[in-house]
């Protein structure tokens, strides 16, 4: 154990010594010791105190996230056969102790001794969050019921656990089970290189010659997007959204309606035995979002201000449609492809053409400086540290005293064995154990394309977008001021308010001011001109109406279905997206639709009544940017409250109070409308 890279490290981890045989030494002695440390100070029994039973809790916790936060983290940037055995061979034991822990009664107990003691008074507001979240967390599993209550409780969150299990699968088989080769590349007119490329590399990997069609998204999104052949776009999309369902070309053959039936029922059970009327109630539970009716309100009053503008995209996009190809009923296999026309037409935006302008060696330094005007913070790069690739840097940020607040590795190129898309993940977090304290280390990663020779590493705009992203969950993880672990940076955040610092950063992408900190040609250091920039801005608001409606869409059908559930009734699953639809779409798609037997966000990922999130978080950062728009987008003291009101204080207070320490008062839609083009600026 001694020798174990991944319990012998002190600041930094050596990934380069860690090895996949180490994974599971490590893990499963780290697990009994806590178990055993924990069981053992639980048996003695009260009084409890902070300083002895939240700082063992929390000793255990920094020290199992210190060894796993590595392993974790390689087996995305460098998956191999072996590390990832070893990752999976610690799940379920991972798992269970999380099961334990988040059920044992002893320790419910213990958390509410504390919090029913005379110190609990004493204690700073992190602290009280903190005890307050964890006796939250303890009754939503059950664990505070009468005995038999507390029995089928558990029962159905096996159960659930199953047929969230059950829906992807099935969604997965009924996803596979369809492939169309194709001989002859006429019948893909209009694919770009890059999808054609895609189809072939599919018809290679399953050993065929020519062309293959499958109902991947990236493949299904190619077709709907550039296939010219109206007739194949029409059997595509059947067959996408029909998948898993009782239509379509392999209907009732892994039907999740039932799955979905029971799902519903089994959590409209549990919400009503831990209390709530509804699971919609429930889900608030762990959100910023106080009342159904103020989710329902905000998504409704979203939708109405929005259908005006969505209609009007529509029909300019029939009447394109009708001029380019004479289409007189535009279909639902008609909108990505005209759209992308459309789009084409009228911005003539090439990406390529605005790479040039936003080389890696500006962008970064240009971001950096930002953070420096907006919060006074100074990053420095650091040069002899131990990593996983070459190619990964590490930063220092240091703050206006010049005191260390966080470090963070930057892993930016894609390269074969790395998980695809881009994340902040959290390597260490910021906790006072005794006299000690860790200051937070974040991973920032994204896959990029990497640099040549003589050319740096050029982004799209979308990629700078997401570098800012990114920055932002980083930003908000290596500030925090807290220093209890379960509510500094970005722990104990609720929910819907997580994506809040992220999604605010990303409107510095779209600031003239900001872009010529960002921005300058690659080989001429030449500013991006104006015409390019104005394309720009304009194009970001194509369609937006039709964008916004549908995402309302998603989020009242997955609020109301939840929201209205009656066991007399059952889910009235298509009931409910009709109606929604009659309210809110502009695109009624065709009667076999079978969206929701495909909706795994809600029945089989953790968004279940929780879909409205994105939208309430983009609410919230076009809100928050508006107080900038205000007073000026560097402002330095309204950045000084943003970083004192929210990016330092992670979970420690609601994050409805902190909004409006912040912005003067509670969130207002309308910046949202503003920012996405809806409504007319009015600043
Ligand atoms: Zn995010």
């Amino acid at each position: 154990m001694i020798d174990n890279p991944l319990l012998s490290y002190d600041d930094l981890p050596s990934f380069s010594a860690i090895r996949p045989k180490h994974v599971e030494p490590a893990i499963f002695h780290l697990l009994d010791q806590a178990c055993a440390a924990i069981h053992a100070r639980l048996q003695q029994g009260p009084p409890y105190h902070w300083n002895e039973l939240i700082t063992l809790l929390e000793t255990w916790d920094n020290r199992l996230n210190k060894a796993w936060a590595p392993v974790s983290h390689l087996n995305a940037v460098c998956n191999n056969e072996n590390m990832r055995a070893a990752y999976n061979a610690c799940l379920p034991a991972l798992s269970a102790y999380a099961t334990e822990m988040g059920q044992n009664a002893a320790l419910y107990q213990a958390y509410l001794s504390l919090r029913d003691s005379a110190e609990y008074a004493t204690l700073d507001i992190a602290a009280r969050q903190l005890i307050d979240h964890a006796l939250r967390d303890f009754k939503l599993t059950g664990v505070a019921l009468p005995p038999d209550q507390q029995a089928r409780c558990k029962t159905i969150n096996q159960r659930l656990s199953q047929l969230s299990s059950q829906f992807e699968e099935n969604l997965l088989d009924a996803t596979y089970a369809w492939r169309k080769p194709i001989a002859s590349l006429d019948a893909l007119a209009g694919l770009p290189p890059s999808a054609l490329a895609m189809l072939k590399q599919n018809a290679e990997r399953d050993g065929l010659d020519g062309w293959l069609l499958t109902l991947e998204f990236p493949c299904y999104q190619a077709i709907m997007t550039y296939a010219d052949d109206r007739a194949l776009r029409e059997e595509v999309y059947l067959a996408y959204v029909t998948r898993a369902s009782d239509q379509g070309p392999h209907a009732g053959r892994w039907n999740n309606g039932p799955v979905m039936e029971e799902i519903l029922a089994l959590r409209h059970e549990k919400a009503q035995l831990l209390g709530f009327a509804d699971y919609a109630a429930l889900s608030l539970a762990t959100k910023m979002a106080d009342h159904p009716e103020k989710v329902l309100g905000f998504l409704n009053d979203l939708a109405q201000r929005a259908k005006p503008r969505a209609e009007r995209d529509l029909d300019e996009l029939r009447s394109f449609a009708k001029d380019q190809d004479g289409i007189a009923n535009l279909q639902a296999w008609d909108i990505g492809y005209y759209s992308e026309k459309l789009r084409q037409q009228r911005y003539q935006l090439s990406q390529e053409a605005l790479k040039a302008y936003f080389p890696i060696t500006r962008v970064l330094p240009g971001l950096f400086a930002i953070v420096e005007r907006l919060y006074g913070l100074r990053v420095t790069e650091l040069t002899d540290f131990d990593s996983w690739h070459p190619d990964v840097r590490l930063f220092a940020l240091y703050d206006q005293a010049g005191q260390l607040r966080g470090r963070f590795y930057l892993d930016l190129y894609a390269r074969p064995h790395k998980r695809s898309g881009a994340w902040m993940d959290d390597c260490k977090g910021r906790v006072r154990l005794g006299d000690r304290l860790q200051t937070p280390v974040a991973f920032l990663v994204c896959n990029f394309t990497p640099p040549t020779s003589d050319t740096p590493a050029l982004l799209t705009h979308d990629e700078v977008t997401t570098l800012f992203h990114e920055f932002g969950h980083g930003l908000h993880h290596l500030l925090t001021q807290v220093d209890h672990l379960g509510v500094s940076g970005i722990n104990g955040v609720e929910w819907d308010a997580v994506e809040l610092p992220s999604q605010f950063m990303e409107n510095w992408c779209w600031e003239h001011e900001a872009l010529t900190l960002i921005s300058g040609h690659y080989q001429t250091g030449e500013a991006l001109p104006q015409a390019m920039l104005q394309n720009l801005r304009a194009a970001k608001h194509f369609q937006a109406g039709m964008l916004m409606v549908r995402q309302l869409e998603f989020a009242l059908f997955d609020y109301r279905l939840h929201r209205e559930y009656d066991p007399q009734r059952g889910g009235r699953i298509y009931e409910i997206l009709d109606e929604v639809r009659h309210h809110v779409a502009v695109v009624r798609p065709p009667t076999y639709n079978r969206f929701a037997h495909g909706f795994s966000h809600i029945f089989a990922g953790g968004y279940g009544a929780g879909y409205y999130s994105y939208k309430w978080a983009e609410v919230l950062s076009s809100d928050a940017f508006s107080l900038f728009e205000e007073t000026g987008i560097f402002n330095p003291l309204t950045g000084q409250a943003f970083l004192t009101h929210i990016l330092e204080k992670g979970g420690s207070e609601n994050a409805m109070a902190l909004f409006v320490k912040f912005r003067g008062r509670e969130p207002s839609i309308d910046a949202l409308l503003r920012h996405s083009g809806i409504e007319e600026s009015v600043v």
